[in-house]
């Protein structure tokens, strides 16, 4: 009986890997038509500066409309892929999707917007990506100062000596780069400091506990304080709600992202937005159905 259920249970465990490693390599297949055939989409979500609401930038998010799957969020599917090459040519590719729609919102008269875009550390560590973006960026005009370039830090932290050396190299081109998912990737005061990045993002699950705990308010305060004493922009992510808002407004940062002000729209969308602010209507916050 024993033999049997150990057989069996191998049985499980090898079917279960046979499983994982499919689907790995399904979505590491599907990826290359999925570029190839423009199932990839950025959103986009506003970034706005706390005193005013105005629209200082968006991060573009990526979805992925899959033809028999319908739609697969990023979290689905770039996990699966960014142990392997797929994670650089989905990189690259939402680079110049970002920086045609650089070109699109410039032709639109908007020059002073930004687009922040999160790179994996298999990307932004693979020699040649500063190479590319100053080509993408040559060849299309837009200035380096309106791409940004987020990095989570748990990312920078696994191979700090490498990250920062990647960091230095893309600074040169005049891009600005943001630790991304900030407090959830233990990085020390000392790297901290010497990391040449330009904006700060809070974490989510700092922001969602401001007000509601103690310990993550004190925590949110003092990251404010400590990227200010270094010279740096915060950006608070996930505000959901008014006080939120207002709390953090007091706190002194600077910018916020989240479903009080816009979920991740598609771009025609955020056009509609940005017109609608240019003849002087308020632009929507939450709740106007945007689901995505
Ligand atoms: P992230 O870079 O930290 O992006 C923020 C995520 O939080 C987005 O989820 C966004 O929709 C969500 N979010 C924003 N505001 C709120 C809010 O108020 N409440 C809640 N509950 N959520 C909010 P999304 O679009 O599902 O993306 C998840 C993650 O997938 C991103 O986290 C990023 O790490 C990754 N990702 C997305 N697009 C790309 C990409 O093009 N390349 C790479 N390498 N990773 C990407
Ligand atoms: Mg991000
Ligand atoms: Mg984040
Ligand atoms: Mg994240």
């Amino acid at each position: 009986q024993a033999k049997d259920a150990g057989r069996s249970n191998f049985r499980v465990f090898t079917e279960d890997m046979l499983h994982k490693a499919n689907n790995r390599l399904m979505v590491e297949q599907d990826i290359s038509s999925a570029i190839s055939e423009r199932q990839l989409m950025l959103f986009l979500q506003p970034i706005v500066s706390l005193d005013g609401g105005v629209i200082k930038g968006f991060e573009a998010l990526v979805r992925w409309f899959h033809p028999s799957r319908g739609l697969i969020m990023p979290g689905s599917f770039i996990p699966h892929i960014e142990e392997s090459d797929a994670i650089i040519r989905v990189g690259n590719y939402v680079l110049g999707e970002a920086v045609d729609m650089l070109k699109r919102l410039r032709l639109q008269g908007w020059d002073d917007l930004y687009i922040a875009v999160n790179l994996s550390a298999r990307h932004y560590l693979t020699p040649g990506l500063s190479d590319f973006i100053r080509k993408l960026l040559t060849a299309s005009g837009i200035p380096p100062k309106c791409l940004l370039l987020e990095v989570t830090e748990e990312s920078v932290i696994e191979q700090v000596d490498k990250a920062m050396e990647v960091m230095r190299e893309l600074k040169m081109l005049g891009v600005r780069i943001a630790i991304d998912d900030f407090g959830t990737g233990y990085s020390s005061l000392s790297y901290l400091k010497q990391l040449p990045f330009d904006v700060l993002k809070i974490d989510r699950c700092f922001t969602a506990g401001v007000l509601e705990n103690g310990a993550d308010t004190h925590i949110v305060t003092t990251v404010i304080d400590l990227a200010h004493h270094l010279g740096r922009t915060v950006v608070a992510e996930g505000i959901e709600t008014e006080l939120q808002r207002e709390f953090l407004e007091a706190a002194g940062c600077e910018l916020a992202q989240g479903y009080l002000f816009s979920k991740p729209i598609c771009e025609e969308r955020a056009m509609e937005i940005l017109k609608g602010i240019t003849e002087g209507r308020e632009w929507p916050r939450s709740g106007d159905g945007e689901l995505l």
